[in-house]
């Protein structure tokens, strides 16, 4: 079979299951023939060999039983990066960059920050700031001791494992010092959401998903462990999902009656990030 035609069958195959087939078929045979856009359209008239076909269906078998594109490919690209993804973490979203375009315009002028980043996963949130923040010093935290051996993956690639350092733990209980800012996009799916999941994010873990009845239970023990963790002029930078506003400031306000709260929208206009300054 040729290359066009291959891309062709597992476009028509693929399009009742997902959107973009053509798009989602084309980086599948990127993938098996190990080429870049330019190399495939190159190649498209020439026959696949027997391994190549096998190779490319394989992938496409994946795809075809729900697998998410990124843990099929080993890529995924966030804040102008490549992370390496498997199922052992999140998938980092587009809108998460949201927290690192805000923690680097809290801390662009600072001489030496420390940060913490809680929930790390594939380490896409501390691996772009500590990128962009040459002088900074960062932890990455996550229960999973899983999701950090991926962390370590990623920090090795973008050689900054003597600035990031991995703890395995709950929330800020392996911290071990003050920082300026504490930086998390924990699970915050709330119960009801999590029963009708998009069959994609099924697949991904439920540890970093899933945040109790309204979604905010892991973002409450993390400012309730918060005082004591953060410098003078520290603050914390969170995500969080949509209508969950509310809830979070009352609670923060009921911890931390002088607390000052900002709230930033995502490009799709939803209230993503809540910025707490602790006085
Ligand atoms: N934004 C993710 C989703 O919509 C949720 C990620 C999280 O819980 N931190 O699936």
């Amino acid at each position: 079979m040729r290359v066009k035609e291959a891309l062709k069958r597992a476009s028509q195959l693929l399009a009742t299951h997902c959107e973009e087939a053509p798009l989602q078929a084309e980086i599948l045979m990127r993938h098996a023939l190990g080429l870049d856009r330019a190399g495939l359209f190159g190649q498209l008239e020439r026959e696949l060999t027997a391994e190549e076909e096998a190779a490319f269906w394989s992938l496409h078998q994946r795809r075809l039983h729900g697998e998410p594109i990124p843990y099929i490919t080993g890529h995924q690209e966030f804040f102008g990066l490549d992370f390496y993804v498997d199922r052992r973490v999140l998938i980092p979203r587009p809108e998460t960059e949201l927290l690192v375009e805000k923690a680097l315009e809290l801390l662009k002028d600072h001489p030496g920050p420390v940060i913490a980043d809680v929930g790390t996963g594939s380490g896409a949130i501390a691996i772009a700031l500590a990128q962009n923040l040459p002088s900074a010093r960062l932890y990455a935290i996550d229960i999973s001791s899983e999701a950090l051996e991926v962390a370590a993956l990623n920090c090795q690639r973008y050689e900054v494992s003597s600035r990031v350092q991995l703890l395995q733990g709950d929330l800020l209980e392996p911290l071990p010092e003050a920082v300026d800012l504490i930086v998390a996009n924990l699970p915050y799916v709330g119960a009801a959401e999590l029963k009708a999941l998009d069959p994609q994010v099924e697949r991904e873990p439920r540890l970093a998903l899933a945040g109790g009845g309204d979604g905010l239970d892991m973002i409450r023990r993390l400012l309730a462990q918060a005082a004591g963790k953060l410098r003078r002029g520290g603050g914390l930078l969170l995500e969080m999902g949509l209508g969950q506003r509310e809830a979070l400031i009352r609670f923060v306000r009921g911890l931390f009656p002088e607390a000052q709260v900002e709230i930033f929208r995502d490009l799709g206009q939803i209230e993503r990030a809540a910025l707490i300054g602790l006085p």
